[in-house]
């Protein structure tokens, strides 16, 4: 597998607990490397645009409204199968059904407030980045 760069978020829950450094500590362990960062809040409006995949769901205004809730830090991580590894790193989306040592094992609070987001695959990888990060913040 090649070097990759993946899309990440650390979430309302994990910012408001002051676990962002433990979550990028979990990252680094790894052999992810942060390689662009910034501390946001999302509107609404762009929290429907970024999770538009799940609007038919039915928790889908319990997340937007989530991730609006409290600054989130977005993310590029890179690494060998960075996709993989960082989905690897996260857990199971439900903290309840995560393996030990993963994030949201550690730090989740429900399937809903689970601390982190991680891209799913190559494309929503890439359209992900460039929804968060200009090429200016991307350099290297
Ligand atoms: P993410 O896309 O955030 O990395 P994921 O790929 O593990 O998580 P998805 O199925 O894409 O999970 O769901 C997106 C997010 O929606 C989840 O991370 C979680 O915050 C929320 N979610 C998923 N299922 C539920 C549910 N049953 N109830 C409440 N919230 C949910
Ligand atoms: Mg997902």
């Amino acid at each position: 597998m090649a070097i990759q760069r993946t899309f990440s978020i650390i979430k309302p829950d994990a910012t408001k607990r002051n676990l962002t450094g433990a979550i990028i500590a979990k990252f680094e362990a790894a052999g992810l490397r942060v390689v662009a960062q910034k501390r946001i809040q999302l509107t609404l409006a762009q929290a429907q645009t970024f999770y538009g995949v799940h609007s038919e769901r039915p928790f889908f205004g319990e997340l937007c409204d989530f991730m609006i809730s409290e600054p989130i830090v977005v993310q590029v991580l890179e690494g060998e199968d960075a996709i993989a590894k960082n989905r690897e790193v996260m857990g199971a989306t439900n903290p309840a059904e995560a393996a030990e040592g993963t994030i949201r094992k550690e730090f989740a609070l429900s399937i809903g407030e689970n601390s982190v987001h991680g891209s799913d695959a190559p494309e929503t990888a890439a359209e992900e980045i460039a929804f968060f990060f200009s090429g200016l913040e991307l350099v290297g």
